[in-house]
């Protein structure tokens, strides 16, 4: 049976109800970004489309209330600079190379860790990035994964060997003690976001330099500021030197509270350490447990 006019107007109308209500979110959630000075992130291009459509009249936006004059303007060029355009032809220094895992996807809504419009657009717009020269030796751009809306988020240095087969943060073996000292504290791998300060793999597993940390760094700071935890750990010195823009040794940093953006922080040794240094486990327990203190009255029962 052939479907009415009627039916067919009813279902465009529920259709556009429904971008209307993801869009109005998506806007909620710049806007935050916005307020919560997270200058970096330029309205990115699925916000501008939004902004184009007939759900939003001119003006409305969050990006053209929410931002000084011209700051969109300014970040969208610092973030852009030596990006390339979305088919893979831009300015960029790092030799362009075949991604199969990236390179064909119209869009990124089944990527891990993209569970809210916040995330998404942050997804979108880093696109098939190659803003520093790590993007020429990955296979897999690793973003994030866990609860877009976790109270709690760990934030590593950047993805291993296995992390960029997989395309997930923390699956090697320093991410499956990661996963039990998640657990011991109470929850689950999913209850939590887990991410890291580099989105791609440093050849060898070397530390991430200055100019890799500076291009990438803007997509963690907006991730942070879309999730909106009440509690951050930042696992090892480049995860917590790098938010709290502190060249402290970590040894040092590690078990006291710091701030991050109005977050609360706990520096604590990245688990591919503790591996290297069980004795140091101890240690990093004690850190964890404060965590748990802080974030006690929300514990899940298990
Ligand atoms: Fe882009 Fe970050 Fe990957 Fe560099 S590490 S290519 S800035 S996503």
């Amino acid at each position: 049976m052939g479907e009415s006019s009627a039916d067919v107007s009813g279902g465009a109308q529920e259709r556009e109800q429904e971008v209307e209500t993801l869009a109005a979110e998506a806007f909620r959630h710049l806007a935050w970004l916005q307020s919560a000075g997270v200058s970096e992130l330029p309205p990115p291009p699925i916000m501008e489309q939004l902004a184009r459509s007939s759900a939003f009249p001119p003006g409305e936006g969050a990006a053209d209330s929410a931002a000084p004059p011209g700051q969109a303007e300014r970040t969208r060029d610092a973030l852009s600079r030596d990006a390339p355009s979305r088919d893979g032809e831009g300015a960029g220094t790092a030799a362009p190379s075949p991604r199969p895992a990236d390179a064909p996807r119209a869009g990124f809504a089944g990527d891990k860790g993209c569970g809210s419009p916040a995330l998404l657009a942050i997804r979108q717009e880093i696109g098939d990035c190659t803003r520093c020269k790590l993007a020429a030796g990955r296979h897999r751009l690793v973003f994030g994964v866990g609860n877009p809306a976790a109270e709690l988020v760990f934030v590593g240095e950047g993805p291993g060997e296995d992390e960029d087969r997989q395309g997930e943060p923390f699956v090697g073996r320093a991410g499956q003690l990661l996963t039990r000292m998640i657990e011991a504290m109470g929850y689950a791998r999913g209850d939590v976001y887990i991410a890291n300060v580099v989105k791609c793999r440093p050849p060898g597993n070397r530390n991430p330099e200055p100019d890799e940390i500076e291009a990438c760094e803007p997509f963690l700071r907006a991730q942070l500021a879309a999730i909106r935890p009440r509690v951050i750990v930042a696992l090892g010195k480049f995860a917590a030197q790098t938010l709290l823009r502190d060249a402290t040794p970590i040894s040092r940093l590690r078990g006291r509270w710091a701030t991050y953006e109005g977050v609360k922080l706990m520096p604590t040794f990245h688990p591919a350490y503790l591996l290297r240094s069980p004795d140091e486990k101890k240690k990093a327990w004690e850190d964890l447990q404060l965590v748990m203190k802080e974030l006690g009255s929300s514990l899940p029962r298990r």
